[in-house]
């Protein structure tokens, strides 16, 4: 089975071949650790998790190896660090920000664990490989490729031939569309920072240069050779990193390492929009993946939802593919754990994808095709098939079984039969689940009108009404949540119109 990829360093599809099939190698840019990861930050999580758990089903679990970075040297984190100390918080600046990036990780974890995510071969935190970055920007000094400016160390950016390659633009276009820094200290007004200094009270580390701290660029350069080596397989992260950060990443290992070629393949996902704009945090226009879980939406619904659009084209986020997720996952735990008499015997543990379906996620990762074929197996109640292609895709199918089927009754039926499957329950509860959500549909409907025409009065009195009945309404970016509260009383919702 050959796995295809596009290639953004020659934009083409190409067949992957690795260095060494006994230990293929991938490094994800990772967060930032300041704050809590939002949905947009999760596409590329879920997307490059679906590529290693293709590759392991390839190679073999255990010769693939996947690093994906912290990166805990930032202003933000050192803001936060700062105002909480301000605030009375005890200890140094350094516990504080250590603090800060240690709840900040707990929290990416547990959230990216949510949506089914396996963690990395290796998570490394920038802050553990100073030593090699003060290395590598010390060779880089030596071969010319960079300069030591007041206290400050400069990437030449013109001693790079191939510079601008990897995103398709030449150094003047990129000083022209660019917004570059301009400092007097500067050859060029394209060099970028390898090192710079630290002042007063920020975070910083002994260097040739006096005290200072690493640009971003560097960090993912020196961990990625230090973890994988000088060449590796795949290169992944957002499109918003291939310029300046990716670019960037190429030009200082490939003067590092003129022996090494680095990245061979070169990915990228699409970003995460809302109403066609990226979703992000200086845009003010996001949610976390946490605000999703705490509004009742399974991180399976996410994930599922994630994998709805092919990586390499924009998606939103919309209450109503979270809607249809959750009615496919819960009509595949009904059937999953329906009565086993009905279906074939054999063992589960051993359920394999099909090989049409390893080949929809080989050409270039193409879940949204092995989603439909998801819905497909269903259809024709293949549960070997069914199975096996969830598994890959990275559900757990215990879990699906115990949240999906008693999904729907733990959210709608007051608490009174949760834990019970919908097909034990009769069609009651079902229909009353229903017609809560229809009356869900209808609230987004008269939300989205109103925003258009700025008149509220139909969304305040259904809200009204479905209050009176016993029922929460959520109202948030992300859509509209109904959750039936202890008091409610189906008899208060009247007929639909
Ligand atoms: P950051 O913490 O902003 O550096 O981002 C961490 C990862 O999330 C990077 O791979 C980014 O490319 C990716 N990312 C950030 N925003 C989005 C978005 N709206 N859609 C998809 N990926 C994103
Ligand atoms: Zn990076």
């Amino acid at each position: 089975m050959t796995i295809r990829l596009t290639n953004s360093k020659t934009r083409k599809k190409e067949d992957f071949v690795p260095i060494d099939p006994a230990n293929v190698r991938m490094y994800v840019c990772g967060p930032t650790v300041y704050d809590r990861a939002h949905l947009g930050n999760a596409r590329p999580v879920v997307v490059f998790d679906t590529l290693f758990r293709l590759l392991r089903h390839v190679y073999g679990a255990e010769h693939v190896t996947y690093v994906r970075n912290f990166t805990d040297v930032d202003d933000k984190i050192n803001a936060e660090a700062l105002r909480r100390q301000k605030a009375g918080a005890p200890g140094t600046l350094e516990e504080l920000i250590h603090q800060r990036t240690e709840e900040t990780i707990a929290w990416y974890h547990a959230d990216m664990d949510a949506l089914g995510a396996l963690r990395p071969t290796h998570e490394p935190r920038a802050t553990e490989f100073i030593a090699q970055m003060i290395a590598m920007t010390q060779g880089l000094i030596a071969s010319g490729h960079a300069y030591a400016v007041e206290g400050h160390v400069l990437f030449r950016v013109r001693s790079y031939k191939d510079y601008g390659k990897l995103s398709g633009r030449s150094v003047d276009d990129m000083i022209a569309g660019a917004r570059v820094e301009v400092a007097p200290f500067k050859e060029d007004p394209m060099d970028f920072v390898l090192w710079k200094p630290s002042s007063g009270q920020e975070p910083g580390w002994d260097s040739p240069w006096g005290k200072g701290r690493p640009g971003w660029h560097i960090e993912c350069s020196a961990m990625a050779q230090e973890l994988l080596g000088e060449s590796f397989d795949i290169h992944g992260g957002g499109l918003d990193l291939q310029f300046p950060h990716h670019e960037n990443e190429i030009a200082q290992s490939a003067c590092a390492h003129p022996h090494g070629d680095f990245a061979h393949y070169w990915l990228h996902n699409e970003m995460l929009q809302v109403e066609g704009k990226k979703m992000s945090k200086s845009l003010g226009n996001f949610f976390t993946v946490r605000d999703l879980l705490d509004q009742g939406i399974p991180g399976e619904v996410i994930r599922f939802v994630l994998l709805m659009t092919h990586y390499r084209s924009p998606m939103d986020w919309t209450a109503e593919k979270a809607r249809q997720a959750r009615a496919t996952l819960g009509k595949i735990a009904e059937f999953l754990g329906s009565d086993p008499l009905t279906k074939p015997r054999g063992d589960l543990r051993y359920a394999k994808p099909p090989q049409e379906f390893i080949e929809a996620l080989s050409n270039d990762l193409n879940t949204s095709l092995a989603l439909t074929l998801v819905g497909k197996y269903l259809k024709n109640r293949e549960e070997f098939s069914l199975v096996g292609a969830l598994r890959l895709l990275g559900f757990d199918i215990e879990r699906l079984k115990e949240q999906f089927a008693s999904f729907s009754v733990q959210s709608y039926d007051n608490g009174v039969v949760s834990g019970h499957k919908i097909s034990a329950l009769g069609e009651s509860a079902w229909d009353q689940a229903k017609r809560v959500d229809e009356y869900r549909v209808m609230l987004e409907a008269r939300r989205t009108a109103a925003m258009s025409s700025k008149d509220f009065s139909g969304v305040d009195a259904l809200k009204a009404k479905l209050i009176a009945a016993g029922i929460e309404v959520r109202m948030s970016k992300a859509g509209v949540e109904l959750v039936p509260g202890p008091d409610f009383d189906p008899t208060k919702l009247e007929a639909l119109q």
